[in-house]
């Protein structure tokens, strides 16, 4: 794959933003890669269209292609998807003991081993009291399974009773949970090779005799499409609150996460790394994108180059502010990044001790409107009167006011500010080469 984007990198070395040409180009590469990631087609397709329309016209990073840079933009959009608005991944919720977990999935997805994996983390790094108790009567030695996983990780298992149904069972592990004083019971259900009449009408019952706190799909991460059907069908007839997804050790390039998420729209909790039971581990959307992407070295690079440049910025300006250069851009620049901030007051409060301060400027009137007054004055100015606004008479301050629909007064003010902080920003940066300014940029 890389061979291949070598290849669009040669073609596209224009610098700038990013053309229509340039986008599609470079996402007809990163299409092939989902797919071979194993995205499914639609989401495949959805996704490029969402990321067309982000990056045409976006800037490219100085020192990188238009391809590198699209692949970030992609990059990013991935992790954005994966995440969506979910809580912190690998939270569940178990406050009221005893808090109920349902464990669902298809034969073989690692239902059991998951079960007991999570146990393990909750008793380990949560400290919960944990119970297990298998519901799975239809594979021989499927309770013996769990049993040994208990004793092996230290986590009590529900007492096996030959002959009980699933419903039965849960009402058991109910009892004895809360009986036993435990924080949490998981139940591990049995799975069937396809989702069956049976199977989704079992899981239901058992739903409905202990109303789960979290309902969690355990899916094979390699099985691609196939597991977003699953997915699907599981939350339409079960309810799914959350997703697990294992055998994410193994070959597979992880596309199934995009597709799951895009289409369940279901968080996943966490990601199964091996049959051991310390495998799993909480999922890192960062880390999947970069997978599915297979392209982590391109997106280190353009957030290298991304810094370089954030870097050779600050130091330009710094010169500048020391030969006591600080123009109506630069204060526009300040401005603009002050709005950004959520204006002085949220500037303010962001810092330690600040927030008393912040109250009290509020009535001195900085705040956002303010702000964008004097962002007003400043558009309303020619170029060469911001780079020079020393040149300002009287005629001129007077258009420009107007143009900004305020008084001369206001822009005169405005000025005063400019020449404070431009003498500010001057001594700031004599204060010696590793002086203050410096600090603060770097
Ligand atoms: P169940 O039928 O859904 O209960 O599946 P099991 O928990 O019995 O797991 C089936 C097989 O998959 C077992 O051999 C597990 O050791 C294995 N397995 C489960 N999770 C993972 C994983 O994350 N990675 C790998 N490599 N194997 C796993
Ligand atoms: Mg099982």
């Amino acid at each position: 794959l890389s061979d291949r984007l070598g290849g669009v990198f040669d073609r596209l070395t224009k610098q700038g933003a990013l053309s229509e040409d340039d986008v599609r180009t470079a996402l007809r590469e990163v299409r092939v890669a989902l797919l071979e990631a194993d995205v499914s087609l639609p989401v495949a397709r959805n996704f490029i269209k969402a990321v067309e329309k982000k990056a045409t016209g976006a800037a490219v990073t100085k020192s990188v292609t238009p391809g590198q840079q699209v692949v970030k933009i992609v990059h990013d959009e991935l992790i954005a998807v994966l995440k969506g608005d979910d809580e912190e991944p690998g939270t569940l919720r178990i406050d009221n003991a005893p808090a109920p977990i349902l464990m669902v999935g298809l034969q073989g997805s690692g239902k059991t081993t998951t079960t007991a994996k999570l146990a393990k983390r909750l008793k380990e790094r949560d400290r919960k009291k944990v119970l297990m108790a298998s519901l799975d009567v239809n594979r021989p030695a499927a309770m013996e399974q769990l049993e040994i996983l208990g004793k092996q990780i230290g986590v009590d298992t529900l007492p096996i009773v030959k002959g009980e149904d699933p419903v039965a069972i849960a009402k058991r592990a109910k009892t004895q949970a809360s009986l036993g004083g435990y924080d949490v019971y998981m139940l591990d259900t049995a799975g069937r090779l396809h989702i069956d009449q049976d199977l989704i009408a079992q899981a239901a019952a058992v739903r409905d005799t202990v109303s789960p706190r979290e309902t969690l799909l355990v899916v094979d991460g390699l099985t691609g499409q196939d597991a977003v059907n699953v997915a699907e069908e599981f939350d339409d007839k079960i309810g799914v609150s959350g997703v697990v997804l294992t055998r994410m050790d193994g070959d597979g390039r992880g596309g199934a996460a995009l597709s799951m998420r895009a289409v369940t729209g279901k968080p996943i909790k966490f990601v199964g790394l091996g049959e051991k039971m310390d495998a799993l581990e909480t999922f890192e959307p960062d880390r999947v994108a970069g997978r599915i992407l297979g392209m982590g070295d391109i997106v280190a690079l353009v957030e290298k180059a991304q810094q370089t440049l954030e870097v050779e910025q600050a130091e330009r300006m710094m010169k500048r502010f020391q030969k006591g250069q600080f123009n109506m851009n630069d204060l526009r620049m300040q401005l603009e990044q002050m709005m950004k901030m959520g204006g002085m007051e949220g500037m303010m409060s962001m810092m330690p001790g600040m927030g008393k301060m912040a109250k009290q400027m509020e009535g001195a009137g900085i705040d956002d409107s303010i702000l964008r007054q004097q962002i007003a004055l400043i558009n309303s100015m020619t170029k060469k009167e911001r780079a020079n606004p020393q040149i300002l008479q009287a005629s001129r301050k007077k258009r420009i006011a107007k143009g900004a629909g305020l008084e001369v007064s206001d822009l005169n003010k405005l000025l005063k500010m400019q020449r404070q902080m431009g003498d500010m920003m001057k001594k700031m940066g004599k204060m010696g080469k590793g002086g203050m300014l410096k600090q603060a940029m770097s």
